[in-house]
């Protein structure tokens, strides 16, 4: 059992502090009361292993619908290993991978493989399919056979050039009842004509990695509409601006990060994806776009929260409850409830790329401050990573 002491437990609709006590995979109590009684009848109090948290904050852990796993078949760029570790330090125990795998995840091949080498590691991993096979956006893959697997399907790194395409599996969507995640560049343009063809169809689109006031001013009008439309920003679109680093969509102007805030203070952004693609130092020298950020996100986030006084409920929506929903599950702190949970500081610190765990170094923020550190990350009522132990 775990006993975590005098933290502040927050997500979308919490924040108190309480004592919560863990046992085996679940929540077994929250509140002092109560755990003091059950500790009191159950008498042995030696198996309990004890967590000071004063000051400390304690959420669902997080969950990122954008990550580049990078396997099968690029193992070079990160392993399956090192991507598990490197999601736990940063509190993640769930991601959802993108297609752009060698071969690309277009069959249940590639789905299974993943799940293979993924199964002795804590981290979850949610491998969605292409939509369109080998990425080219010429044919459809098998959404019946794939929705077996995942109800997510992306092209990401790729838009889906061909409008015809897009809406036949807009429409396959609506039918089936799945998402796909879209990639948009150039993004307005794309985010527009996307629209247009969301509107016919009906289907359900994501948008991800939105950067542009202009793009996001046109899908909160058709949230607005009533399509169904999510959209998610990253941490890096969000803790920079006017900076020359080679990103998918770059970096943008002051006024579109100020934009992008906004819209997080007003309800419109569903989640926080990292967007997390790792790439060798060769690799990005010959132009490969993309910056890892996994390892950093919710100190990105914490202190541009914190500046903008953006709450930690809402924090913990877009980087957790939300992806939850979205990827079928419930993870609010409750009694029952599995314990995938993080326990955080509010200590400055500066970015310090030699310390990471995943092998590529691909960021432009070496020695940026942030604020804000993965204390413990709790995966299915086991401690997975303690920062004091790293
Ligand atoms: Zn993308």
């Amino acid at each position: 059992m775990i006993l975590i002491k005098n933290a502040v437990l927050i997500d979308e609709y919490m924040e108190q502090k309480e004592d919560i006590l863990i046992e085996g995979k679940n929540i077994k109590y929250i509140g002092k009361n109560k755990i003091d009684r059950f500790v009191e009848e159950t008498g042995n109090t030696d198996d309990i292993k004890i967590i000071d948290a004063q000051g400390k904050y304690l959420l669902p852990s997080f969950i990122d619908m954008h990550f580049h796993l990078r396997n099968p078949g690029l193992e070079y760029k990160q392993t399956y290993k090192e991507a598990n570790d490197a999601c736990i330090k940063g509190g993640y125990t769930k991601v959802v991978a993108m297609a752009n795998t060698l071969p690309v995840a277009d069959s249940a091949d590639v789905i299974n493989t993943v799940a293979e080498n993924m199964k002795n590691l804590p981290l979850e991993v949610i491998q969605i399919a292409s939509v369109t096979k080998n990425l080219q956006g010429k044919e459809l893959v098998d959404f019946e056979e794939l929705l077996k697997y995942t109800k997510l399907f992306s092209d990401d790194g790729k838009n889906v050039d061909n409008p015809e395409i897009l809406r036949e599996a807009l429409i396959k969507s609506k039918e089936l009842g799945f998402t796909i995640l879209d990639h948009d560049e150039p993004e307005t343009d794309m985010v527009r004509r996307n629209i247009e063809i969301l509107r016919k169809t009906e289907g359900n689109l994501h948008f991800c990695h939105i950067s542009k006031k202009e793009s996001m001013q046109l899908i909160i009008k058709a949230k607005a509409e009533g399509l169904n439309a999510t959209v998610e920003v990253t941490p890096h679109h969000l803790f920079s601006y006017n900076l020359d680093y080679r990103v998918n969509p770059p970096i943008a102007s002051k006024e579109d990060v100020g934009f992008l805030i906004q819209s997080i203070k007003n309800g419109h952004v569903d989640v926080i994806g990292t967007d997390h693609a790792p790439h060798t130092d060769e690799d990005k020298a010959n132009g490969a776009p993309g910056i890892i950020n996994i390892e950093t996100s919710y100190a990105m986030i914490r202190k541009v929260f914190k500046e903008n006084e953006i709450p930690m409920k809402i924090l913990s929506k877009l980087m957790s409850n939300n992806p939850s929903r979205m990827t079928g599950k419930d993870n609010h702190i409750k009694e029952g409830n599995e314990a995938n949970l993080v326990i955080l500081s509010d200590d400055k610190w500066n970015i310090d790329k030699s310390q990471f765990v995943t092998r590529s170094r691909n960021t432009p923020y070496d020695g940026w401050e942030v604020v804000g550190k993965v204390q413990y990350t709790i995966a299915k009522g086991e401690i997975v990573y303690d920062n004091a132990r790293a």
